[in-house]
């Protein structure tokens, strides 16, 4: 009597047993949409997918017992080939009979889908341009602002729990002569060469940025002067591997200082240990060069 029910509705429309799970009745637009033939003997397994079976018997029927009906369900239908279509549905219940009307909704996932790849790809982009923002144009080291908000990560650490952190400024020696005599492409190579080497010479938890022209900074994670005696040493020599079109090594002069625990006290922890590095830095140029000097309160500059 009501078969002429749905008939020509571009939805699909299901009635199935609450108990058995059969499919008692479909629509036409069911019929051909999930590639079903007269006189259908399968259950609702056989039109939705595994997931949305589970979540049916588990969470959606109890609920349609308690209330009669579930509206705006998603759910996985499985179609015509075994083709996987979201789909949302409502489902009633009556005399033991669920009503199922359900809506295909493949624009809306899709819609979903892009947006999630929209907002992955902006994660991604953001990502990418946090890491060009902190690198230097030239070399594979970080500029000097990222370096200032890496140390000063750690300067908040040691302010929680003291350790000391050293701070090298490293300076290429005869720099000016290397671009006038071999050209400054060349003197740029230099520059990368030399970035690399400073990169495998500190630990992760070190900072090594470039400060600026062919000077760097270098900023030892839990070092004391004699951590940097044996960093230095080791530098130095790695450094003088590097070898100039002339045949000659690359030399730098290193100016240290260590951050004491009482300097954390102070308004700019950064530029007042800069400025005692660099002054041993010039102590180090002033005495030939191609060495490391530490700023010590007491002794003056100590040469290492
Ligand atoms: P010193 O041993 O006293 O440090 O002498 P120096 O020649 O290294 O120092 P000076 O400050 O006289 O010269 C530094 C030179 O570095 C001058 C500048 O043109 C060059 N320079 C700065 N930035 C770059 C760069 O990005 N690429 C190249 N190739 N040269 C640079
Ligand atoms: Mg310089
Ligand atoms: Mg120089």
């Amino acid at each position: 009597m009501n078969e002429w029910v749905g008939e020509d509705f571009p939805c699909l429309l299901i009635k199935s047993d609450i108990e058995t799970t059969n499919i008692i009745w479909l629509n036409p637009f069911a019929y051909d949409y999930l590639g079903l033939k007269k006189p259908v003997e399968a259950k609702i397994a056989k039109i939705v997918s595994k997931a949305s079976l589970i979540f049916y018997e588990s969470y959606i029927k109890p609920i349609i017992l308690a209330n009669g009906k579930y509206l705006e369900v998603q759910i996985t239908l499985i179609s015509e080939g075994g083709r996987r279509v979201p789909a949302v549905a409502n489902l009633t219940l009556s005399d033991n009979i669920v009503y199922w009307a359900i809506y295909v909704a493949e624009e809306r996932d899709k819609l979903y889908q892009e947006l999630l790849e929209a907002r992955d790809l902006l994660e991604k982009k953001t990502e990418e341009l946090t890491a060009v923002s902190r690198k230097d144009s030239l070399t594979p080291l970080l500029n000097r602002r990222a370096a200032k908000d890496d140390i000063n990560v750690l300067i908040t650490q040691s302010s929680r729990a003291f350790f000391p952190l050293s701070f090298l400024l490293l300076d290429i020696d005869f720099f000016k002569d290397i671009n006038d005599t071999f050209g400054h492409d060349e003197g740029d190579k230099v520059l990368v060469t030399l970035s690399k080497l400073l990169l495998e010479q500190v630990r992760e938890t070190d900072v090594v940025a470039r400060w600026g022209g062919e000077e760097f900074l270098i900023v030892l994670y839990n070092a004391n002067i004699e951590s940097i005696k044996s960093f230095s040493d080791r530098l130095h020599n790695a450094i003088e591997t590097i070898v100039l079109p002339n045949g000659n090594p690359l030399t730098v002069s290193i100016g240290g200082a260590v951050l004491e625990q009482d300097e954390l006290k102070e308004s700019d922890v950064i530029a007042a240990q800069l400025l005692k590095a660099d002054k041993a830095l010039y102590s180090a140029k002033d005495n030939q060069r191609a060495h490391t000097r530490i700023f010590d309160k007491e002794k003056g500059f100590i040469r290492l």
